[in-house]
This record gives C-alpha cells, sequence and structure tokens, in this order.
C-alpha cells in the first residue's frame, strides 16, 4: 500500500511503501535527502502516517 508522508525536514511529501517501511526500507526525501526509516527519528512521524492511512482504508471500507 502506497501513501506519502511529509518529509520531517522540508515537509515535501515522500512517497513510500507502507509495509517496506515496517519491514525496515529506508525512504530518501527528493528534495533535501533527509533518510526516512522507522529507526530514524522520524519513526513517531512516519507511524502516524501509517495509521492515519489505515484509518482512511477502514472508513473507505465502512462506506461501501
Ligand atoms: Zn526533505
Amino acid at each position: 500500500m502506497k501513501t506519502t508522508i511529509a518529509c520531517p525536514t522540508c515537509q515535501t511529501p515522500i512517497s513510500i511503501e507502507a509495509s517496506g517501511l515496517l519491514k525496515g526500507t529506508q525512504y530518501t526525501c527528493i528534495n533535501c535527502n533527509t533518510k526516512v526509516s522507522l529507526s530514524s527519528d522520524s519513526a513517531p512521524q512516519v507511524k502516524n502516517a501509517v495509521e492515519e492511512f489505515r484509518k482512511l482504508l477502514r472508513n473507505k471500507g465502512e462506506k461501501n
């Protein structure tokens, strides 16, 4: 499942694969080259993004 998170440094949206992120895959901001992964300082933000994404999926499911 693909989602985007805001870069913790420059707020540029970074396209990520949430499942890959949970496995420890590192993503790089295309604007400032900040590395984003669950093991970095951005972990809370990433977790929030994943949780928000799951909520969206759940909401969609309820409506359909
Ligand atoms: Zn950035």
